[in-house]
């Protein structure tokens, strides 16, 4: 593993991922200064704003080394950097956030007995490796049911309700017979997330924790702050640090929960952790201090965190497929912030880009 070290304005910045996430990176990026080199398997919106673009497989090792030999940090926009890519890299420089949160986050059920591990509450997980422990798993965790692929699931593919009556043979058969877990249904209010930083001395600043509602599974608008007590929130920032802490984290980090509110209170059951900047993130870059793309190139540049603070009630909208089309009529509404994000063809679930409204407190 290479030594820490700091980066200063002028150096460049990898960044692995050419999606919008990695656009607004090598934008913030910019903003401080630095030069952002973007490698990909192919060319997409973060390679209009980058100094240099590298498009090779991430399995190419040349190439690999090119990037390592014209960057002194590299990071990611995405979770499903293969584990050879990554540690390829590591070896010849600092990758932040490093190789163990990618392990730990890239498994549903590595990333749940980490959870637990730390005494952090999950839904209830079965693993399950064919269609007769499917069968075990559902008489343990009653139906309904939710079956989940192990790793490269995201906007609620790779995964299936199992109801009353739904055949279980037919159910393992429709995610392709790959390692699954299957998760107990948590009855939750409202599904929220947790946008924060570790800093390399180890300093952690959080956002206000974000309320998020999806349409047809894929984030539709978020609400800052969420709907909860404040010791709700400050338990939310808490596990979030905790699980920074104990993943020796570097970057932004995102930790999405389920809000559950019953006769016994309010509770949180984390779902899942994106070892990266996150949609619901997003308002940060009009309604905050510090965006958490300039906190992520902070954090992994080895400088200081930047403030959290909001400057009002933030609401962000995804601009999914056709609703981009609605861009004059957003520039000519005043107070509305519009981010497009440069894709070329408005294809239905397609993030094309996000408006950030900012209301008093
Ligand atoms: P995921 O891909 O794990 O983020 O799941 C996608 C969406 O499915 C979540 O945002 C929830 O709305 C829903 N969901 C996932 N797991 C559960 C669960 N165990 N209980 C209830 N709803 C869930």
């Amino acid at each position: 593993m290479a030594p820490a070290l700091s980066l200063a304005p002028g150096d460049a910045l990898g960044i692995l991922g050419s999606g919008q996430l990695g656009r607004m990176l090598a934008m913030a990026a910019a903003q401080l200064g630095l030069r952002s080199v973007v490698y990909a398997p192919e060319s997409g919106p973060a390679c209009d704003v980058a100094a240099r673009t590298i498009i090779a497989p991430y399995e190419d090792d040349a190439a690999l080394a090119e990037l390592a030999a014209c960057v002194r940090v590299v990071t990611y926009e995405f979770e499903n950097v293969p584990a050879h890519t990554a540690e390829f890299l590591a070896a010849r420089l600092p990758v932040r956030p490093g190789p163990a949160a990618l392990a730990t986050t890239q498994d549903r059920a590595v990333e749940k007995r980490f959870l637990n591990g730390q005494g952090i509450p999950t839904a209830p997980f079965l693993e399950v490796d064919d269609a007769a422990g499917l069968a075990k798993a559902l008489s343990a965790l009653g139906r309904p049911a939710i079956l989940k692929t192990r790793r490269f699931g995201y906007d609620g593919k790779g995964q299936i309700m199992i109801r009353e009556g739904m055949d279980v043979a037919q159910s393992w058969a429709a995610l392709g017979g790959v390692p699954c877990i299957l998760e107990g249904l948590v009855p939750f209010t409202r599904e929220v997330s947790v946008v924060g930083a570790r800093g390399l001395d180890g300093s952690f600043a959080a956002y206000d924790v974000c309320e998020n509602a999806h349409e047809n599974h894929i984030l539709a608008l978020t609400t800052v702050p969420a709907s909860m007590a404040p010791d709700t929130a400050a338990q939310a920032v808490a596990m979030a640090a905790r699980i920074a802490g104990a993943l020796d984290y570097v970057g932004v980090i995102s930790v999405e929960m389920f809000h559950v509110v019953d006769g016994a209170g309010e509770r949180l059951v984390v779902n899942e952790i994106a070892p990266r900047v996150h949609n619901s993130g997003h308002w940060t870059l009009d309604g905050a201090v510090t965006s958490q793309f300039d906190q992520h190139v902070r954090a992994v540049c080895g400088w200081p965190l930047g403030s959290t603070r909001r400057h009002g009630r933030v609401e962000m909208r995804n601009l999914i497929g056709h609703d981009a089309d609605g861009w004059a009529a957003l520039l000519a509404e005043p107070g509305a912030c519009l981010h497009l994000y440069g894709k070329h063809e408005a294809r239905a679930g397609r993030k094309m880009g996000h408006v950030t409204r900012i209301f008093p407190e």
